[in-house]
This record gives structure tokens, sequence and C-alpha cells, in this order.
């Protein structure tokens, strides 16, 4: 059985529009330019693995008419990719069972403190969230609906972010240094979902230089830039890059 990503939002921390209405470089014309925050979703019959839960969530579940959710990876702690957990208690109502999220430890214990209603029932609202510490290789899903993972450990400024690989695909959202990664292991994939915040450089995030080197490094079949600034215009960047890099758009689907 096939899968299927979807980028449901490639912007950066604040996204574009800002909330003050700021679109910075971006055309208001282009709906590529509409970014919310960073997520994706995977699916693959009907396994929907969701890869972090962004303050936008709700709505982009709605933009893209997901009615399931299986599970739910995460690649770091940051308010951008963890702040609508909250939003995803009706499919604790409609499955009846607690929702498996996964992550590193410090990713887990940052969600318990945050949203430690969340994991523990009180006051007649019943814990809604079920943790599991990921490991380097595991699977979700059953039969031919499983979707295998391996997940290596990256630098995102002071913290680390986990990269996670199924399907030929790596997911690096969120990333500044992929010096301790086993560079092998992220050779010979079809795609490759990559953090280009902006032309700048900038101390947590990979930039447009850093992701085109990374690239022709790696060699995937084709890139995909996320995590996109207001700085960069979805026409003008496309013009920069090479004709197997495309910057990401909210709603992009990639067939795997
Ligand atoms: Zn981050």
């Amino acid at each position: 059985m096939k899968a299927q990503l979807i980028i449901l939002g490639c912007g950066n921390s604040v996204g574009v529009p800002r909330i003050d209405g700021y679109w910075g470089k971006c055309k208001k014309n282009n709906k590529k330019n509409i970014r919310s925050r960073c997520s994706a979703l995977i699916s693959k019959g009907s396994n929907f693995v969701l890869i972090d839960t962004s303050p936008d969530i709700k709505n982009q579940f709605n933009n893209n008419n997901i009615k399931k959710l299986s599970s739910i990876i995460f690649t770091h702690e940051h308010a951008d990719q963890t702040n609508g957990l909250f939003e995803i208690r009706p499919f604790f109502w409609k499955n009846n069972k607690k929702i498996n999220i996964y992550g590193n430890l410090k990713t887990i214990n940052h969600l318990k403190k945050r949203f430690d209603y969340c994991f523990k029932s009180a006051s007649g609202y019943p814990a809604i969230i079920q943790s599991n510490i990921i490991k380097k290789k595991f699977s979700l899903g059953k039969n031919t609906e499983k979707i295998s993972f391996r997940t290596f450990q990256a630098k995102h400024g002071y913290t680390k972010t986990t990269i996670y690989v199924f399907e030929k695909l790596a997911y690096i959202s969120d990333c500044n240094d992929l010096s301790i990664v086993n560079i092998k292991l992220l050779k010979n994939l079809r795609y490759l979902v990559l953090d280009c915040l902006r032309i700048i450089r900038n101390p947590v995030h990979f930039n447009l230089d850093d992701a085109l080197y990374i690239h022709r490094h790696l060699k995937p079949k084709k890139t995909i830039l996320t995590n996109l600034h207001s700085t960069l215009d979805y026409n003008l960047l496309l013009k920069l890059l090479p004709k197997n890099v495309i910057p990401a758009y909210d709603g992009l689907k990639v067939n795997l």
C-alpha cells in the first residue's frame, strides 16, 4: 500500500502572514505564500500519523479534509511544534482511547509539564494522551498499513530535534547542524523535507545556502524546503532553486 505525506504547514514560528498582518516580502496574491506553522501528516490506508501539533492544527486538518488521527510523532518541544496538542481531543472522543504520542525524552517531559491535564485525569476530565519515548527504529500501524521509522537526533540551536526517516523520505523541519548524524543513513532518499528559514544566516536553522549544500551532498531525488520565513516569497525563491528543489506550500501532497 502506498503512503502519502501532506505538508500541513510550512511557515516559520509566526507563519505568513503574521498575527499583525505583516507579509514581509511575500506577495499577498499568491496562495502558496499563506504559510501556517510546520506540521505534516503521513497517511497509509487508514493509518494517519501526524508530525507535530502546530498552533494551526485545527485549521490544517479542516483545510485538508482530514478526519482521522492514529498517532502523533514529535520532532522537538518548541511551541510552534507542540501548542496545538490540546486541539486533538475530538479524536480521543471519536476513538474512545488514548492517543499515542512519540518523541524524545526531553520533548515528552516538556509536553507532560505544559499539558499535564492531557496526561493525567483530573476533575472529571480523562487523560487523553499516552506518551512513548522513540527508539532508533519503530513502526506504527498494522499489516499493509504499517509505516516503519528510523530516527536520528540532530542539533537545533541549544536543543535537539528528531529527524524521522520513513518510506524513503526524511523530515527535517527545524535544524542547523547534521554533524552528529550518520549522514550515510540519509543517502538514497526520494524526498528530503528540509529546514530553510531564510537567506541570511540563523543560529538555530539552516538558511538557503545550507539547505542547497545539504541537497548537493545527500542527493535526494527531490528536496522540499520548509519552515519558510516571510522574507522568502514563493515565486522569487523558486527562481533561485535548482530543478529538483522546490519550496513547500501548505497542502502540498507527496506520494511516497
Ligand atoms: Zn524549533
